[in-house]
């Protein structure tokens, strides 16, 4: 079963209600509020679409991969396979791949990929005083890192029955690690800002994901979250949960990274590896793969699938701000480059042109939702 921005927060409704009765007993009443006068209403038109876009998140499984290998007298520290929570997640794997890296004695370093895994893990390499080269393919604006929409949080990135004890570590160790790094990079420089995020359903509300489940350890870390009254819940739909997270806008982000690692003195070379033996021809004996998608070829990792995402832009609403995830597969991001519509997520699909059934279908939930609102 692969966990959705949806799924992780479903129980059955049994189970929430004994919560909700709970809480009712020891929390006080919240006065009714009345969020339709401050929520702005998403104007969803098919004349309103700027672009439509698709990506392809690299999804494994088991979860994503941070270890380290030997390739003859090269040490390879792998970190890559984020699924749909690359950008989420990049600072904490970049995190666990560092500290891999102090295992060994080498200075002089090479990342391979220049997405925002590659860039945050060259980034803190950086900062801990290694001297390095990026090698990559394709740079921004032409990495899957670009498509993202990029809000902080880490869904999509493991079936749950697949998860071992090992990854479950190292995802709360993450998931934590990243989160704070982020709220340190808040505001116009990197493109971070703190919004309130609505997961909405028709079905279900939302309650703690149980212990075995790696995104328990997440849960705990958003503000302010809250499952809203009926006077609260300005949508049309009947269980809203709110919680605030912040949106990391890719195309400002990226840049900003990018220049930060030309200032600390970092190098960039555009270059494709065919297979792993060609990395053999570099000069650097600690190499980072950061590879995405790119790691099934190279590195032969069949686990490694698409799961592919279409979205839609409309004009910017610099009034709107806030998120919504739900009901179903849609989702929208008030972005400074247009309001973000999505989504798709299909597995083992690799057609990166937009198919117009599902650009209509994103639209048209959406406008519903929106024309709905209170
Ligand atoms: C529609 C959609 C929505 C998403 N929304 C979100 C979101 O809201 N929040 C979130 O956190 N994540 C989101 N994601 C997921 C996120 O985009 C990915 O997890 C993330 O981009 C992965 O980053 P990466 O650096 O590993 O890969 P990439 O960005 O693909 O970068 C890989 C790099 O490796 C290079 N490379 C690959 N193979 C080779 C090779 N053989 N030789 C040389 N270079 C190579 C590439 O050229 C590139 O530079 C979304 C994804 C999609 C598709």
């Amino acid at each position: 079963m692969r966990w959705s921005r949806r799924q992780f927060l479903a129980v059955p409704p049994g189970w929430l209600a004994g919560c909700a009765a709970r809480r009712a007993a020891i929390a006080p009443p919240i006065a009714p509020v009345s969020p339709s006068a401050r929520l702005a209403r998403v104007r969803v038109a098919p004349e309103r679409v700027t672009r439509t876009i698709v990506g392809l998140r690299p999804f494994r499984p088991s979860g994503f991969v941070v270890r380290g290998e030997k390739l003859d007298d090269k040490t390879v520290i792998h970190n890559y396979g984020h699924g749909g929570a690359g950008i989420t997640l990049s600072w904490g794997t970049a995190q666990l791949a560092v500290v891999e890296a102090a295992k060994v004695e080498a200075r002089e370093c090479a990342v391979i990929g220049c997405g925002v895994v590659g860039l945050s893990t060259a980034r803190l390499l950086q900062q801990r005083g290694y001297n390095l080269t990026i090698y990559a393919k394709a740079m921004p604006p032409d990495t899957t890192s670009n498509v993202a929409g990029g809000l902080w949080d880490p869904v999509t990135v493991y079936d749950h029955t697949r998860v071992t004890p090992e990854f479950h570590r190292q995802f709360g160790e993450a998931g934590r690690f990243a989160f704070r790094r982020y709220q340190s990079m808040a505001g116009e420089t990197y493109g971070v800002r703190w919004l309130p995020y609505y997961s909405l359903s028709r079905d279900s509300a939302v309650s703690p994901a149980p212990p075995e489940s790696p995104y328990s350890q997440i849960q705990p870390l958003y503000p302010d979250a809250k499952q809203l009254t009926r006077d609260e819940n300005p949508f049309d739909v009947p269980y809203a949960y709110r919680r605030y997270s912040m949106l990391i806008e890719p195309a400002i982000y990226l840049d900003a990274l990018m220049r930060d690692f030309y200032v600390a003195g970092g190098r960039i070379a555009v270059r494709e590896f065919a297979e792993a033996r060609e990395l053999m021809s570099l000069r650097e004996s600690l190499i980072f793969n950061c590879t995405g998608l790119g790691a099934r070829t190279l590195f032969h990792d069949d686990e490694l699938i698409p799961i592919r995402g279409q979205l839609s832009f409309l004009l910017p609403q610099p009034e709107v701000d806030y998120m919504t995830s739900g009901p179903g597969d849609i989702y929208m991001f008030p972005r400074r480059d247009g309001i973000l519509l999505g989504g798709t997520h299909e597995r083992g699909e690799s057609r990166l042109e937009a198919d117009p059934a599902a650009e209509q279908r994103i639209l048209r939930e959406n406008a519903a939702l929106f024309a709905g609102m209170r």
